[in-house]
Protein backbone atom coordinates (compact mmCIF):
# COMPACT_ATOMS: atom_id res chain seq x y z
CA UNK A 1 0.00 0.00 0.00
CA UNK A 2 1.03 3.79 -0.46
CA UNK A 3 0.92 7.53 0.80
CA UNK A 4 0.51 9.25 -2.49
CA UNK A 5 -3.46 9.09 -1.75
CA UNK A 6 -4.36 12.04 0.44
CA UNK A 7 -6.04 9.79 3.01
CA UNK A 8 -2.65 8.03 3.99
CA UNK A 9 -0.79 11.36 4.06
CA UNK A 10 -3.69 12.68 5.92
CA UNK A 11 -3.29 10.41 8.29
CA UNK A 12 0.13 10.44 8.92
CA UNK A 13 0.62 14.29 9.30
CA UNK A 14 -2.26 14.31 12.00
CA UNK A 15 -1.49 11.42 13.94
CA UNK A 16 2.21 10.66 13.75
CA UNK A 17 3.36 14.24 13.14
CA UNK A 18 0.29 15.99 14.50
CA UNK A 19 2.36 19.34 15.51
CA UNK A 20 3.78 22.16 13.21
CA UNK A 21 6.86 21.56 14.10
CA UNK A 22 8.50 19.34 11.39
CA UNK A 23 11.30 18.48 13.19
CA UNK A 24 9.26 16.43 15.53
CA UNK A 25 10.17 12.86 15.59
CA UNK A 26 7.71 10.27 16.18
CA UNK A 27 8.87 9.07 19.46
CA UNK A 28 8.75 12.75 21.13
CA UNK A 29 4.35 12.27 20.67
CA UNK A 30 3.14 11.87 24.01
CA UNK A 31 -0.48 13.87 23.51
CA UNK A 32 -3.77 11.95 23.69
CA UNK A 33 -4.34 8.33 21.82
CA UNK A 34 -1.09 9.40 19.77
CA UNK A 35 1.02 7.96 23.35
CA UNK A 36 -0.40 4.50 22.81
CA UNK A 37 1.17 4.03 19.72
CA UNK A 38 4.25 1.92 19.64
CA UNK A 39 7.56 3.04 17.88
CA UNK A 40 10.63 0.73 17.63
CA UNK A 41 13.24 0.20 14.75
CA UNK A 42 13.10 -2.62 12.46
CA UNK A 43 15.98 -4.39 13.73
CA UNK A 44 14.05 -4.67 17.01
CA UNK A 45 11.48 -7.37 15.36
CA UNK A 46 10.49 -10.15 16.93
CA UNK A 47 11.45 -13.70 15.35
CA UNK A 48 8.37 -13.81 13.19
CA UNK A 49 8.59 -10.80 11.58
CA UNK A 50 12.72 -10.67 11.25
CA UNK A 51 12.13 -13.22 8.75
CA UNK A 52 10.51 -10.74 6.18
CA UNK A 53 13.17 -8.32 7.03
CA UNK A 54 16.24 -10.28 6.08
CA UNK A 55 14.71 -11.62 3.05
CA UNK A 56 15.14 -8.28 1.95
CA UNK A 57 18.97 -8.21 1.91
CA UNK A 58 19.46 -4.90 3.00
CA UNK A 59 21.31 -4.03 6.17
CA UNK A 60 19.76 -0.01 5.28
CA UNK A 61 16.71 -1.29 6.58
CA UNK A 62 17.61 -2.22 9.90
CA UNK A 63 17.07 1.73 10.43
CA UNK A 64 13.35 1.77 9.31
CA UNK A 65 10.99 3.04 12.28
CA UNK A 66 8.27 0.76 13.07
CA UNK A 67 4.53 2.32 14.11
CA UNK A 68 2.14 -0.05 15.03
CA UNK A 69 -1.25 2.17 16.22
CA UNK A 70 -4.24 1.10 18.31
CA UNK A 71 -7.12 -0.07 15.79
CA UNK A 72 -9.48 3.20 18.08
CA UNK A 73 -6.99 5.86 15.92
CA UNK A 74 -6.71 3.75 13.16
CA UNK A 75 -8.22 6.07 10.09
CA UNK A 76 -7.24 3.80 7.23
CA UNK A 77 -9.75 1.54 6.83
CA UNK A 78 -9.94 -1.75 5.92
CA UNK A 79 -5.96 -1.58 5.15
CA UNK A 80 -3.60 -2.64 7.73
CA UNK A 81 -0.17 -0.92 6.75
CA UNK A 82 1.24 1.95 5.50
CA UNK A 83 4.57 3.56 4.69
CA UNK A 84 5.91 6.89 4.42
CA UNK A 85 9.10 5.69 2.94
CA UNK A 86 10.45 9.36 2.81
CA UNK A 87 10.59 9.12 6.81
CA UNK A 88 11.63 5.58 6.54
CA UNK A 89 8.30 4.97 8.60
CA UNK A 90 5.83 2.07 8.43
CA UNK A 91 2.44 1.98 10.29
CA UNK A 92 0.29 -0.47 11.47
CA UNK A 93 -2.67 -1.52 12.64
CA UNK A 94 -2.36 -2.85 16.27
CA UNK A 95 -5.00 -5.88 15.72
CA UNK A 96 -3.17 -6.69 12.42
CA UNK A 97 0.43 -6.22 13.71
CA UNK A 98 -0.04 -8.40 17.12
CA UNK A 99 -2.12 -11.05 15.50
CA UNK A 100 -0.36 -14.51 17.43
CA UNK A 101 -1.24 -17.68 15.84
CA UNK A 102 -0.02 -16.56 11.66
CA UNK A 103 1.17 -12.76 12.14
CA UNK A 104 1.48 -10.73 9.26
CA UNK A 105 0.56 -14.05 6.86
CA UNK A 106 -0.29 -11.77 3.77
CA UNK A 107 3.59 -10.80 4.15
CA UNK A 108 2.61 -6.62 4.23
CA UNK A 109 5.76 -6.02 5.68
CA UNK A 110 7.66 -7.11 3.23
CA UNK A 111 5.37 -4.72 1.04
CA UNK A 112 6.73 -1.83 2.95
CA UNK A 113 9.91 -2.34 3.63
CA UNK A 114 9.94 -2.68 -0.54
CA UNK A 115 8.39 0.78 -0.20
CA UNK A 116 11.32 1.90 1.48
CA UNK A 117 13.81 0.12 0.00
CA UNK A 118 12.87 1.69 -3.43
CA UNK A 119 13.08 5.34 -1.43
CA UNK A 120 16.69 4.53 -0.47
CA UNK A 121 17.45 3.72 -4.36
CA UNK A 122 16.19 6.86 -5.09
CA UNK A 123 18.23 9.98 -4.74
CA UNK A 124 15.47 12.15 -4.06
CA UNK A 125 11.88 12.31 -2.84
CA UNK A 126 10.88 13.68 -5.91
CA UNK A 127 12.15 11.13 -8.12
CA UNK A 128 10.50 8.28 -5.68
CA UNK A 129 6.87 10.38 -6.15
CA UNK A 130 7.47 10.67 -9.94
CA UNK A 131 8.07 6.56 -9.61
CA UNK A 132 4.85 6.42 -8.07
CA UNK A 133 3.32 7.99 -10.83
CA UNK A 134 4.72 6.28 -13.33
CA UNK A 135 2.83 3.57 -15.06
CA UNK A 136 4.05 -0.11 -14.89
CA UNK A 137 2.21 -1.48 -17.55
CA UNK A 138 1.85 0.59 -20.19
CA UNK A 139 -0.70 -1.25 -21.89
CA UNK A 140 -3.13 -1.82 -19.17
CA UNK A 141 -6.10 0.06 -19.39
CA UNK A 142 -5.86 1.72 -16.00
CA UNK A 143 -7.73 5.19 -14.85
CA UNK A 144 -4.90 6.24 -12.20
CA UNK A 145 -1.49 5.10 -11.68
CA UNK A 146 -2.62 2.93 -8.18
CA UNK A 147 -1.47 0.50 -8.20
CA UNK A 148 -0.51 0.28 -11.54
CA UNK A 149 3.12 2.45 -11.00
CA UNK A 150 6.50 1.65 -10.97
CA UNK A 151 7.13 1.26 -7.12
CA UNK A 152 4.04 -0.35 -5.98
CA UNK A 153 4.98 -2.95 -9.04
CA UNK A 154 8.43 -3.13 -7.18
CA UNK A 155 6.86 -3.68 -3.81
CA UNK A 156 4.05 -5.95 -4.90
CA UNK A 157 6.57 -8.15 -6.17
CA UNK A 158 8.56 -8.16 -3.16
CA UNK A 159 5.80 -9.50 -0.85
CA UNK A 160 4.59 -11.96 -3.43
CA UNK A 161 8.11 -13.12 -4.48
CA UNK A 162 8.27 -13.75 -0.20
CA UNK A 163 5.20 -15.81 -0.12
CA UNK A 164 5.59 -17.95 -2.92
CA UNK A 165 9.00 -18.52 -0.88
CA UNK A 166 6.54 -19.43 2.19
CA UNK A 167 4.54 -22.03 -0.07
CA UNK A 168 1.15 -19.61 -0.42
CA UNK A 169 -0.55 -20.52 -3.69
CA UNK A 170 -1.43 -17.92 -6.52
CA UNK A 171 -5.19 -18.24 -5.14
CA UNK A 172 -4.33 -17.61 -1.76
CA UNK A 173 -2.44 -14.10 -2.53
CA UNK A 174 -6.04 -13.28 -4.59
CA UNK A 175 -8.13 -14.10 -1.94
CA UNK A 176 -6.92 -12.06 0.39
CA UNK A 177 -6.09 -8.91 -1.97
CA UNK A 178 -10.13 -9.40 -3.02
CA UNK A 179 -10.64 -7.81 0.33
CA UNK A 180 -8.74 -4.64 0.04
CA UNK A 181 -8.79 -3.76 -3.89
CA UNK A 182 -11.51 -3.58 -6.35
CA UNK A 183 -12.17 -5.44 -9.51
CA UNK A 184 -10.41 -3.46 -11.74
CA UNK A 185 -7.26 -3.35 -9.81
CA UNK A 186 -6.70 -7.09 -10.74
CA UNK A 187 -6.06 -5.74 -13.83
CA UNK A 188 -2.78 -4.68 -12.59
CA UNK A 189 -2.73 -7.94 -9.85
CA UNK A 190 -3.26 -10.59 -12.45
CA UNK A 191 -0.41 -9.17 -14.39
CA UNK A 192 1.95 -9.36 -11.86
CA UNK A 193 1.01 -12.49 -10.63
CA UNK A 194 1.42 -14.10 -13.71
CA UNK A 195 5.03 -12.96 -14.14
CA UNK A 196 5.96 -14.27 -9.99
CA UNK A 197 3.94 -17.83 -11.07
CA UNK A 198 4.89 -18.41 -14.62
ZN1 LIG B 1 2.31 -0.12 -1.63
Amino acid sequence: MELIMNKGSEFISKVIYPASDESLQPNTICDGDTSKINFFKTADLNKQYRLQLTAMHDARLDNVTIAVVPDAVWTKGRQVSESDAGNMLILFKESYFRTHIYPDKCAWMTHELAHCQYRLNCKTEKFYQKKLKTYAYTDLQSNHPYPNNLVEQYAFAKQFQFLQKQGIHRVEIHGFLKVFYSDEDFIFFDRLLDEIFE
